[in-house]
């Protein structure tokens, strides 16, 4: 049996049937732009293996600090314990993150992030008196992960909800926000989806902990880029019910947008925040839940007085220190600008995708592509055309989309736009 036959026959992938394996290829090595095949094949990565990698691969500042982590402490429980790595990271969130931010929960994934969030949003209202408010509101067409707390506040439809009927908790869903970040704001709560928000609210408030979603970029459920007024405006509604707001900004964080988190387009902040992907830089899996002191406090003042979650692996130390290391390489760059003139430069590149026949929408924001096509595409297709440019792009849905790296050259963010120009033509 190759390695190959050994993983078609015993490895689940990404949504897959390990029964009838897709076309996989195995990696031999990766480095900055590149994914090298073990056939010698060299891509460039443009999805940032799944937004996360945004630094490149492999980078040297964040495998020394592995490896000198490694060599003095790869892991140790932090009950009851605490290390050099979970604080020094803690000081360089706060230097970046939302003001209010103040409280930090380390976890494994992005996934775990958001049950810890929610987690921290049932247990706040149980300790002011409503133990009632334990469901949860959210908008169509969201992502939020795949374990099961996350999945309930997924969009309905793609997150499979009727064949997990019965598993899943019931959740509150209004429209996505209609009106898009390049379109003027309308203060008509029936044209701006805040009278849905309002309605389902006001109605239902008395059962719901907090109102959840991914500010400004919807990633998986469609690449969608809104407004973030109707944020500001959410933020609003949500204190006159006493609703929390958790932003999920898992995707969005660390400069993707253009903003070092795209809480940073509007003029509120939310409760809870959910990190996680580039965190690490891409290079250990590892998320964080961050909080204002009125939750803590509200938490830690009610019963049981502790706050119920506390993983094996909670700030782990390798991962502690590949994140503070992507962080300082994050700061010690102008990533404004870097990411400022990747969008400019996709923008142009891009915009001929508008005259083709099959192609719905072209839009960019910040380090982040897309093309949306009239029909959806399949990823496997869409690869294997990619690949012969030298391009690793792996579309989902109608989307054929881009978050490349922030370390990409011009030279390389233009392979890039040829890449998707042609998947574009041609599927
Ligand atoms: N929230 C958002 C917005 C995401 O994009 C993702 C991952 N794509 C997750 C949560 C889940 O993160 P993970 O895959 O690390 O569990």
């Amino acid at each position: 049996m190759t390695p190959l036959e050994f993983d078609q026959k015993h490895l689940w992938h990404p949504y897959t049937n390990v029964e009838k394996p897709g076309p996989t290829f195995v990696v031999k090595e990766t480095e900055g732009m590149h994914i090298t095949l073990d056939d010698g094949t060299k891509l460039i990565d443009a999805m940032s293996s799944w937004w996360c990698m945004m630094h490149g691969h492999r980078h040297p500042k964040i495998t020394q600090a592995i490896h000198d982590q490694l060599d003095r402490m790869p892991h140790v429980m932090f009950g009851g314990l605490t290390h050099d790595p979970a604080i020094e990271l803690g000081k360089a969130l706060l230097r970046v993150a939302p003001p209010s931010m103040q409280r930090i929960f380390y976890c494994d994934s992005g996934s775990v992030s958001v049950e810890v969030a929610m987690k921290m949003a049932v247990q706040y209202q149980h300790a002011k008196g409503f133990p009632g408010r334990s469901h949860f509101a959210t908008i169509r067409s969201g992502y939020h992960g795949d374990t099961w707390k996350a999945m309930s506040v997924c969009d309905p439809t793609t997150g499979m909800h009727h064949l997990f009927q019965g598993a899943l908790s019931v959740q509150h869903f209004v429209d996505r926000p209609p009106i898009r970040i390049t379109e003027a704001w309308n203060d008509d709560p029936a044209l701006n989806g805040l009278g849905d928000l309002r309605a389902l609210i006001e109605a239902n408030h008395r059962e719901i902990a907090a109102f959840i979603l991914e500010p400004v970029v919807q990633g998986t459920g469609g690449m969608y880029f809104y407004h973030p007024e109707y944020l500001n405006q959410a933020r609003a509604i949500c204190d006159e019910f006493g609703v929390l707001l958790i932003f999920d900004e898992i995707a969005t964080g660390f400069g993707r947008t253009g903003k070092m988190f795209a809480t940073d387009f509007c003029s509120i902040e939310p409760d809870i925040l959910c990190l996680g992907k580039a965190l690490t830089g891409g290079h250990i899996s590892f998320a964080t839940t961050m909080t204002n002191d009125r939750m803590a406090e509200g938490i830690g003042n009610g019963e049981p007085g502790i706050f119920m979650h506390g993983p094996t692996f909670m700030a782990n130390p390798l991962a502690c220190a590949a994140a503070r290391a992507s962080l300082e390489l994050l700061e010690a760059q102008d990533w404004h600008g870097t990411v400022n003139a990747i969008a400019t430069q996709m923008t142009q590149e891009l915009a001929p995708a508008r005259d083709l026949p099959n192609v719905a929408d072209v839009r960019v924001l910040g380090a982040i592509g897309v093309i949306e096509m009239k029909h959806r595409v399949s990823a496997d297709e869409a690869h294997a055309l990619a690949r012969e440019m030298g391009v690793f792009l792996r579309p989902f849905g109608t989307n054929i989309y881009t978050m490349p790296p922030f370390i990409a050259s011009p030279d390389e963010v233009s392979k890039i736009c040829a890449g998707m120009l042609h998947l574009a033509r041609v599927l």
